[in-house]
């Protein structure tokens, strides 16, 4: 199955223009993951036809409303679906008071088995990606973005996948279960004899693992270019064009061509833009200053699904 990621809101703050505040689902190998939850994603979900109930995991990067104000509705409807399937949702401190006041505060109880993960800015690695969660054949990373409040990137990668045995080796050689292993791991293949088989003669290299990075809401952070060097697929936020960078800056976010240049650092393949300031009706612009520095460049338009 191809990894994807399903756009749900790309916006900032409010919600005008048909464009609503942060949401979308990531698709990585069985999992579909749900990456922020501001107000009306789990309609969006319902107008894109996204199976809300097989959502496993909610990433959450910080709590200004318009990441976070969508969650409580979402979680009280899965209650009155009679979810019974675990859901962990991430998050920093204090998701769990959030969730407390907006939850037991008007009445609603959960009976679904429900982890919340409080992540602080102390269990992330200045600069490096931190594993937070360990799933099947993949995992999700977190990152450090630098904003009004402490707000945490999360990317979601695919985990390097097996060699593919060619039908040949195993019709001359005849190995052992255990020599099969070793081949899919990428060695080589000795004979008895002490001749020595190259990996390339025993199997296929696997498919290179997908990666996809969300970076919203953050200031201009260049470190990002390293920490996530080799990411497949960035999401970088652009709430403004490059004639607002200072207003950026003030208000910790990032212009067009600003992500531009993260993505390059990265070395990514791909860019998708997002988070755009509701002055801005128009998003042909945020493409063109962000090629002006990298070449793949793609709008998160809603409804929009991406290959990663
Ligand atoms: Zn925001």
């Amino acid at each position: 199955m191809s990894s994807q990621v399903t756009i749900l809101g790309s916006n900032s703050a409010v919600s005008v223009h048909g464009r609503f505040p942060s949401g979308q689902v990531v698709q990585i190998e069985e999992h579909q993951i749900l990456i922020d939850c501001g107000e009306g994603t789990q309609f969006r979900m319902n107008d894109y036809g996204i199976k809300k109930s097989k959502i496993n995991t909610i990433l959450i990067t910080h709590l200004h409303g318009d990441h976070v104000f969508g969650l409580p509705g979402l979680l009280t409807s899965y209650q009155l679906a009679g979810r019974k399937a675990p859901l962990t949702i991430l998050g920093p401190k204090p998701i769990q008071k959030f969730l407390d006041i907006n939850l037991g505060g008007t009445g609603h109880f959960i009976d679904y088995p429900l982890e919340i993960i409080e992540l602080d800015f102390k269990d992330i690695k200045a600069q490096k990606l931190t594993e937070v969660i360990e799933l099947k054949n993949a995992c999700i990373e977190a990152f450090e973005l630098v904003h009004r409040i402490d707000c945490i990137g999360y990317r979601v990668r695919e985990k390097t996948k097996p060699y593919k045995i060619r039908q040949e080796f195993l019709d001359k050689y005849n190995p052992t279960v255990r020599e099969i292993k070793r081949v899919k791991k990428g060695l080589d293949y000795t004979l008895e004899s002490g001749e020595v088989i190259s990996n390339a003669n025993c199997a296929l290299p696997p498919e290179a693992p997908r990666s996809y990075a969300y970076c919203s809401d953050t200031l201009f952070h260049p470190p990002l270019m390293d920490i996530l060097r080799g990411t497949t697929t960035i999401y970088h936020e652009a709430t403004y064009l490059d004639e607002l960078q200072a207003k950026a800056r003030d208000r910790f976010h990032s212009t067009a061509s600003e992500a531009g240049a993260i993505a390059k650092g990265a070395k990514a393949e791909q860019l998708i833009l997002g988070h755009f300031s509701s002055r801005y009706k128009d998003l042909q612009p945020f493409n063109s200053e962000a090629e002006a520095v990298f070449k793949n460049v793609k709008i998160a338009v809603e409804g929009k699904i991406f290959e990663i």
